[in-house]
């Protein structure tokens, strides 16, 4: 299996001992709703990490929740609500909004706040090592002194400029030092041997993926946003404590879901969050319309590009339906009148290639777009046998637990049976008319008005 590498710039092959995968991905600031921009990274690993599982890894999928940090307060603040209070509601707003995406492959959250001790332990391990120093102001990280600084995003130190989550200070020894622990007694905070404060943003990853991994790991991912600097001083901070390089094997970005060509974020308050979204599409919508670009590249969004992937989806859960039909009637050829044994295979084929070769969802759909346009005509001719109908069932229900939304329609089966009751009801209806009971009939069709089902007797 090819995977691209950010730290390489190349597809690489996979890469891992006993066939057991060790993956962080960095999680949300919880100060906030999540907009459907985190849902498309999120879904975009959950993918991966269903199909890693699929070819035989034993994936452990760790994610750390940043529930402190400088926009959390001002939030909380903003609101006359508890900092943690506030990250804690928010994060569960997330998790429920992952549960709705079906992104459900996720090992264990681990909180920033739950780990104070390991932060603590790594900034002082990197203090005693000289590779951090303590200030009236906070602990930093000494960017000159580690040499291959940049060496993810290629960037240069001086591109290390102060950002939102990387103050200025007078007490830094060079502007491009960040902060390990930030001193101050405002709550929220926490005891230090350096004094009352609280951790950097880059700090804690390290720290949580330290506890579970060890100093060394198989994948780590995130968004692109967070190659520099955060992935870059994640790898300054543990490599320079443990001495051991590489920190991961496989570095993995997903590009930005963007809205007229700008990313979607917070900041710029150009977003969606995912519960608005779910007000207008269901989550298998959002998947397959997420799935239908490369994981790495740009997402342009719409609700126009939105109502095509419905309509897709939709097409191809016609003929997922189409196939159970079918595969429910009693006049089927006992011989296949036709070669969809060898365009499943070659459907097979296809979207095993796209899914190895750094997971192509796009690719990997459209050979499944390809196979249920052949099929449907043989379907529609009554060409295949029971056999082979349930080898393709048993293949579309193979391919849904990778893609996570359903081919072999449960949404459709399922307003499919209420058609299906519906008419039993109204031969029920019709039959008592024909025997004259009419109190009955009438019943009937008050009752299903009450259901806003109304019944025109012709
Ligand atoms: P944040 O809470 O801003 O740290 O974001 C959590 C995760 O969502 C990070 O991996 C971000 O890179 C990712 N993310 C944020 N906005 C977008 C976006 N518009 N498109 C894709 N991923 C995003």
């Amino acid at each position: 299996m090819n995977v691209y590498n950010t730290m390489t710039r190349e597809k690489e092959e996979l890469k891992v001992n006993n066939n057991k995968i060790k993956l962080f991905v960095c999680g949300p600031t919880v100060y906030d709703y999540s907009h459907i921009g985190h849902a498309r990274t999120y879904i975009s690993f959950d993918v991966i990490v269903r199909y890693l599982k699929h070819e035989g890894y034993s994936v452990f999928y760790l994610q750390n929740i940043t529930d402190v940090d400088d926009k959390i307060i001002k939030r909380a603040n903003e609101n006359g609500e508890n900092p943690l209070e506030l990250a804690h509601r928010f994060e569960k707003e997330y998790i429920e909004d992952m549960a709705l995406l079906n992104v459900n492959n996720v090992n264990f959250y681990a909180r920033a706040t739950e780990h104070m001790d390991e932060i603590i332990n790594q900034i002082q391990d990197l203090i005693d090592k000289d590779f951090a120093y303590d200030t009236p102001t906070g602990v930093y990280f000494n960017v000159d002194k580690f040499e291959e600084f940049g060496k993810l995003s290629n960037r240069n130190l001086d591109d290390l400029q102060s950002n939102v989550r990387v103050q200025t200070d007078i007490n830094k020894r060079d502007s491009k030092d960040f902060a390990l622990w930030k001193k101050q007694d405002e709550e929220p905070f926490w005891d230090s041997p350096w004094g009352k404060g609280r951790p950097g943003w880059h700090i804690e990853d390290t720290a949580i993926t330290e506890s579970y991994f060890g100093p060394q790991y198989d994948i780590h991912g995130g968004g692109l946003d967070l190659i520099f600097p955060h992935h870059d001083a994640e790898i300054a901070q543990m490599e320079a404590a443990s001495g051991k390089s590489p920190l991961v094997q496989h570095w993995m970005h997903t590009g930005f879901l963007n809205v007229r060509g700008e990313k979607m974020s917070k900041s710029l308050g150009n977003f969606i969050t995912i519960k608005e979204l779910l007000k207008l599409f269901s989550p298998e919508v959002y998947r397959f319309f997420v799935l239908s670009t490369h994981y790495r590249s740009p997402i342009d969004f719409s609700e126009e590009i939105l109502k095509q992937a419905e309509n897709s989806l939709k097409r191809i859960q016609n003929t997922g339906k189409h196939v159970l039909d079918k595969y429910c009637e009693d006049n089927l050829p006992e011989e296949d009148n036709t070669c969809v044994v060898d365009e499943l295979n070659n459907f097979r084929t296809n979207f095993f290639d796209a899914m190895n070769n750094d997971f192509n969802t796009p690719i990997a759909l459209s050979s499944l777009f390809d196979f249920t346009h052949l099929l449907n005509k043989s379907l529609n001719n009554n060409e295949i046998s029971k056999n082979t109908l349930s080898l393709i069932i048993d293949t579309l229900k193979e391919i849904e637990s990778i893609l996570g939304f359903s081919l072999i329609a449960e949404e459709s089966t399922g307003s499919d049976l209420s058609d299906d009751l519906l008419n039993i009801i109204t031969d029920v209806r019709q039959e008592l008319r024909s025997k004259k009971e009419w109190d009955l009939a009438d019943k009937i069709r008050d009752d299903l008005a009450s259901l806003d089902i109304s019944l025109e007797d012709k």
